[in-house]
């Protein structure tokens, strides 16, 4: 018998259901992945995550190599490809990852129904993708947690799994027609510094970092120049690590650390499930404030010197400039730049949100669009209207300023936290660096956000 496991984003071996089911059943096993163009119409189609995507693919076909198989990759439509794959093998079954997209969804749906009409069996299988499934737990008489710490609580209570190891072999069978596995050079438009993908570099990732810094996450994750997160987002969006995984190795540290770090994950669940529930909340406000965002050429001049890096504040035009070098922006600074745009700039944060999604390798639309919305204050957040004053958080979250010096070259000549004000430098002095005025001051920022707000 022949058997498909269809790889979407959970491109591993280790702690893989749909594989390890697949092989249970004893014959060969076809481990497909379909490149979809309507995956990429759907918004996932940005350079740094193509890119990403390319390495990943490698690594997973090199892993398979090394079980005896290989990866089959296909072009086109993903209910056509597989049925036609299917009809190559005349395989039993498919196995599949639940997805919890509306996209996922769908796709499951029509594939099911395309595949019966084969006489083959679509068998979808835990995702561990979260290690929670979306809706697996869920408060009194609603269907889904819209504040964080009772879902925390829940979650946190339960069982952990035991991730399983990669299989031992696989076999495919022999003269199944494969495009050859994409090389990241062949994207254009990929950010200079963008990390590497896969699995091998993933769990290399993961082991040395927890071995490293868990220990110091709780007091050190903030640290805008230290550095010292985990980096581990874009590995637990393509999948080259189940979430279960992650939690589960980082409870075998003990720790503060530890704790909190298994915390900020939860994070990535609980807006997983807000999403699988509230599909519109992607592009409409969920908790809705009556905002009248600003437009017109002054708003859009306003948004385009964000995007570029250069608002006149230091750190806010750092983060930024680290987003568009690297496709990553350390969390600290996403927290800075978004209230910033859509609260002091007061421009919708629908904007912001979609330049992130062009950029960030672990780009993701729940995360993405849920933390956008936390920070405008649209979203689940229980205080919509704090808002960051980016010198102050500069101050405190890069106290020397080594991390605006980093990315924002022009100031590097500024020492220790003076280089987050250089509007207070004396007349020749400011004029000595060529770095732009504040496009607005805070008080006035905060002002017109307030009363937008109290309109509202
Ligand atoms: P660590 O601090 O090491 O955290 C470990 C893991 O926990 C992360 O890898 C991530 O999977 C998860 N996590 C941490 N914080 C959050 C959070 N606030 N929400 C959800 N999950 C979290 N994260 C994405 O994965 N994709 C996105 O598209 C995304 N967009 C964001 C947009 C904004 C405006 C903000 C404020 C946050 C966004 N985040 C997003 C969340 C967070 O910034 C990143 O997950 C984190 O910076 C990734 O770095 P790390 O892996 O070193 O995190």
């Amino acid at each position: 018998t022949v058997a498909v496991v269809l790889f979407t984003s959970d491109l591993r071996v280790h702690d893989h259901p749909p594989l390890r089911a697949a092989l249970e059943s004893g014959g060969e096993v076809v481990p497909l992945f379909v490149r979809d163009p309507a995956v990429d119409r759907a918004g996932f189609a940005a350079p740094n995550r193509l890119a990403f995507l390319a390495d990943c693919l490698v690594d997973l076909h090199a892993s398979l190599r090394g079980l005896g198989g290989r990866l089959v990759l296909r072009t086109g439509e993903t209910v056509a490809e597989v049925c036609r794959v299917v009809r190559e093998t005349d395989a039993a079954e498919v196995h599949v990852a639940a997805g919890y997209t509306a996209f996922a969804r769908s796709r499951e749906t029509r594939l099911r129904r395309a595949l019966e009409a084969q006489r083959c069996r679509l068998r979808t299988h835990e995702a561990v993708t979260t290690v929670v499934p979306p809706g697996a737990i869920t408060p009194q008489g609603a269907d889904h947690f819209s504040v964080f710490t009772p879902y925390f609580r829940r979650w946190s209570d339960e069982p952990p799994r035991r991730p399983w190891p990669a299989p031992r072999a696989l076999r495919v069978p022999a003269g199944l027609r494969s495009q050859d596995v994409p090389s990241r050079s062949e994207v254009s438009g990929v950010s200079a510094g963008l990390a590497t993908g896969g699995e091998g570099q993933a769990r290399a990732a993961l082991r040395s970092w927890l071995s490293r810094h868990v220990g110091s996450y709780e007091e050190r994750h903030d640290d805008l120049a230290g550095d010292v997160t985990s980096r581990l987002s874009a590995h637990l969006h393509f999948g080259t690590l189940s979430a279960g995984e992650v939690v589960f190795r980082a409870r075998g540290h003990r720790g503060a650390g530890a704790s909190a770090f298994v915390r900020q994950v939860c994070w990535r669940d609980f807006h997983q499930q807000v999403l699988a529930a509230r599909p519109e909340s992607s592009v409409r406000d969920y908790r809705p404030r009556g905002d009248r965002w600003r437009r017109g050429p002054e708003a859009e001049e306003d948004l385009l010197a964000w995007r570029e890096g250069r608002t006149g504040y230091p750190v806010v035009d750092a983060a930024m400039r680290q987003l568009a070098h690297e496709g990553w922006m350390h969390n600290r600074g996403r927290l800075i730049t978004a209230s910033f745009l859509a609260k002091t700039l007061y421009v919708d944060w629908r904007e912001g949100a979609r330049h992130f999604l062009s950029l960030l390798v672990d780009g993701d639309v729940a995360n993405n669009q849920l933390n956008w919305q936390w920070v405008a204050g649209t979203g689940t957040d229980s205080r919509p209207n704090r808002v960051l004053n980016p010198v102050l958080q500069g101050r405190r979250y890069d106290p020397d300023g080594a991390y605006v010096r980093r990315w924002v070259p022009e100031l590097a000549g500024l020492h220790g936290p003076a280089v987050h004000e250089p509007w207070r430098l004396a007349g020749l002095e400011r004029a000595a660096y060529d770095y732009p005025d504040p496009l607005i001051g805070l008080s006035d920022g905060l002002a017109r956000f307030r009363s937008a707000r109290q309109a509202g």
